[in-house]
């Protein structure tokens, strides 16, 4: 059983020996759990987080403790007479071979069948997606004709929040890094304005922003934070509604700077309203349902970046920094 360890807690950016793949025996359901051997696990900009000793909605990993990963995989042992050996599951684990699910934690059956990949549970029809859903729906609640100002736009969360927004009748506008990406905005998820933000002053930024979205932002999906961002606000429509959904930006910068400008908010009597997709796991078959038929209509499009083998794990997770990824990164265990 090879486990991807937090060995030493990350300053700024994550290094390599941050990390150790260790091998351990296959281990035995608990009285009452499972054994899950994963085959693909969801690389998460949330992980680098959950690698700091912070305040947060979760505790830190425990070093020597595996990276704390959402996985899918078959059910390998069972001592639960409702998970079958053989059985597809989704579930909070870790990046390791086999995952011991205790009873009450958070795994739950799917259907493998049902998707062209079971790693679809991890990208469309899985957390990430259902951010995009719960989060541009229920938060930012958008009308036909509105504006919606996505950042971080051709990544797997931004890239469908641009599309639903799309569905519901909006204007939207993607912020991203590089003219590939913003080719892919346009090209492959329809929306209506494309901006690079690599290579831009704050100035010429703010410009950018205000020729897409020439009435203001009535919505921001914001996934990036800093400079980003902050050009951001200087585009608000009045009243908008600003969805803090990620902060990416930030993630692996020593000192948490926050966001310059903030009398721009009040200015605009804007709502900054923080999410987190925790807080809707009762609905997620609800969610789940609406982005599959989207999926098989055609309406929505998920892209994944499928990286190989637990023994590359770190290089893997750091194409979230680097930009690196085309869509959804997973790691492909088995
Ligand atoms: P992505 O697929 O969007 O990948 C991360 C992308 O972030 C990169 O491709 C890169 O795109 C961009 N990025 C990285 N560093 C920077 C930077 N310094 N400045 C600007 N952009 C940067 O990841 P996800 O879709 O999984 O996650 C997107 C956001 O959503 C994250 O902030 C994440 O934490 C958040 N999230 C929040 C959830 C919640 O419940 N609140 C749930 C799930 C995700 P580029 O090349 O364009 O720079």
């Amino acid at each position: 059983n090879r486990r991807f360890l937090l060995m030493r807690r990350p300053e700024g950016t994550p290094e390599e020996i941050d990390f150790a793949l260790q091998s351990s025996e296959i281990p035995a359901p608990p009285p009452g759990g499972i054994v899950v051997r994963n085959r693909f696990a969801s690389l998460d900009p949330a992980q680098r987080g959950w690698m700091d000793d912070a305040e947060s909605y979760m505790p830190p990993i425990p070093l020597g403790d595996p990276v704390r990963a959402t996985t899918v995989g078959v059910v390998h042992a069972s001592d639960n007479p409702d998970f079958a050996v053989g059985q597809w599951v989704m579930g909070l684990n870790a990046l390791e071979d086999y995952s011991v699910a205790s009873p009450g934690g958070f795994t739950m059956p799917i259907d493998a069948d049902a998707v062209a990949s079971p790693s679809n549970y991890l990208s469309a029809l899985g957390a990430v997606g259902l951010t995009a859903y719960f989060g541009l729906l229920e938060v930012a609640q958008p009308q036909a004709g509105e504006t919606l100002l996505v950042s971080g736009a051709a990544g797997a969360v931004g890239s469908a929040v641009g599309q639903i927004g799309k569905i519901k009748g909006c204007r939207v506008v993607g912020i991203a890094g590089g003219p590939e990406k913003c080719r892919r905005l346009i090209d492959d998820y329809g929306f209506d304005a494309a901006i690079d933000y690599k290579g831009k002053d704050h100035e010429a930024l703010v410009e950018a922003i205000a020729e897409a979205a020439p009435d203001g932002a009535n919505m921001v999906f914001e996934n990036v934070g800093g400079p980003v961002m902050e050009a951001e606000v200087f585009n608000l429509a009045h009243h908008a509604r600003i969805v803090l959904c990620g902060l990416i930006s930030e993630y692996n910068a020593p000192e948490k700077v926050g966001l310059r400008n903030l009398w721009q908010v009040l200015a605009r009597r804007a709502t900054i309203h923080g999410f987190l997709i925790a807080d809707y796991a009762e609905r997620f078959a609800e969610g789940g349902a609406q982005m599959a038929q989207w999926l098989a209509e055609g309406k929505l499009r998920m892209d994944e970046d499928v990286q190989k083998g637990l023994e590359n794990a770190y290089p893997a997770f750091m194409r979230l920094f680097t930009g690196a990824n085309t869509g959804k990164l997973v790691l492909k265990i088995a």
